[in-house]
């Protein structure tokens, strides 16, 4: 490849200089894909309720790049609401905005609590759309000519299916549902807000290893390998590179897409 190509794709691929939002960006899958914008040159504030442990992560990534935290609870509307207008009274605009805070709750049905269902709904589905909603502005303000602003959510494969016939999959209701909403509130505001110049898509990951999956890994973990047919489970380059891919001009014409990232397990189930 010729220099000038060569140059022009790196540029394809490019966040440098954007400004990101990554909530739940303290650890797990929210914790990779900020380490990724960070080190692709975003600058990324990142959003949990465990304040400490916040500024732990900004300080770490902070030897990197830009990173700095802003914690709230996303289970509580106003928090949502506080969140956004933090965001907006340090930044002009938002380029990218990564909605990947979420909980998880099992129990057996006939027992299955209702507090337990609105917890994860709370977190998982109407926070999605609070803290997106009151972005919007910052987001218009991000949208450049060839290069939308991104609202990226994170959904799930269990948003893909209903779980319950492998050993693994546990009765997580108010979970598959709200992650099956949020695959559709995904195609909800990319209709609204493509011509706004904000595109909105969904990652719906299989198996990542991080603390929601860990109970499950550690009593399924070569059973899940062994189900997948890439034998493995997922990394944190293969979210890192769909986030830069949605994120990055290359990624420019996709919207109202739900992306599953599970090695093929759900497809060719
Ligand atoms: P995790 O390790 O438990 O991390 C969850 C993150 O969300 C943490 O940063 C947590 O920080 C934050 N969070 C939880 N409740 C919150 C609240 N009320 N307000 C603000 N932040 C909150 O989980 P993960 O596996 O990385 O999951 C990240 C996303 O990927 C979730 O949406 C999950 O559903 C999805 N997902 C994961 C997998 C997987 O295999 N791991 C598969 C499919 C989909 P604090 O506790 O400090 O608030």
């Amino acid at each position: 490849m010729d220099q000038l190509m060569e140059t022009a794709v790196t540029e394809l691929f490019s966040v440098a200089g954007k400004t990101a939002l990554v909530t739940g960006g303290s650890r797990g899958i929210g914790l990779m894909i900020s380490r990724g914008l960070v080190a692709a040159g975003a600058r990324v504030y990142i959003s949990s309720r465990k304040a400490a442990v916040g500024e732990e992560v900004a300080a770490e990534l902070s030897k990197v790049g830009f990173c700095v935290s802003i914690p709230a609870d996303l289970a509580e509307p106003e928090e949502a609401e506080r969140l956004a207008s933090q965001v907006m009274q340090r930044e002009p605009s938002l380029e990218i905005m990564v909605n990947n805070a979420g909980a998880v709750w099992a129990a057996p049905l006939g027992q299955f609590p209702a507090s337990a269902w609105d917890k994860v709904l709370d977190v998982n589905l109407r926070a999605v759309f609070l803290l997106t909603q009151a972005l919007v502005p910052a987001l218009v303000a991000g949208a450049r000519p060839g290069d939308p602003a991104r609202v990226i959510n994170i959904g799930s494969v269990d948003g893909m299916r209903a779980p319950g016939s492998m050993p693994w999959d546990a009765e997580t209701y108010s979970y598959s549902t709200s992650k099956a909403a949020v695959h559709h509130l995904t195609l909800l505001l990319a209709k609204r807000l493509g011509p706004r110049g904000i595109t909105v898509n969904a990652i719906a990951p299989g198996p990542f290893d991080t603390r929601m999956l860990a109970s499950t890994l550690a009593a399924h973990r070569d059973a899940i390998i062994a189900a997948s047919p890439l034998g493995r489970i997922g990394e944190p380059d293969d979210i890192v590179g769909t986030v830069l891919f949605l994120s990055s001009r290359a990624g420019a014409y996709v919207n109202g897409a739900v992306i599953p990232l599970d090695g093929g397990m759900v497809a060719t189930r």
